[in-house]
């Protein structure tokens, strides 16, 4: 799974990311930027939220890929 970190310090609600992945990112009424879906990305919005990662220009966004459900060995 893919969790979206989001760094309210850093984050100046330029609004890049909802551009870029509006599945994923939202203005709410105080034009606070808010991530859906409690911060999970599903497989097929994963291209679309990794640019929008890097396209932030405050570095505030940041991927997480956790392994649960994995197999151990
Ligand atoms: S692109 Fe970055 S700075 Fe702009 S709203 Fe999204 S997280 Fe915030």
């Amino acid at each position: 799974m893919v969790e979206i970190i989001h760094d309210r310090n850093r984050c100046q609600s330029i609004g890049v990311c909802e551009s870029m992945a509006p599945q994923n990112f939202e203005f709410n009424d105080a034009n606070e930027m808010t991530v859906l879906n409690n911060g999970t990305v599903g497989a097929e919005q994963l291209d679309q939220v990794r640019e929008a990662v890097a396209g932030c220009p405050n570095e505030a966004l940041a991927l997480r890929e956790t392994d649960d459900g994995a197999v151990g060995a």
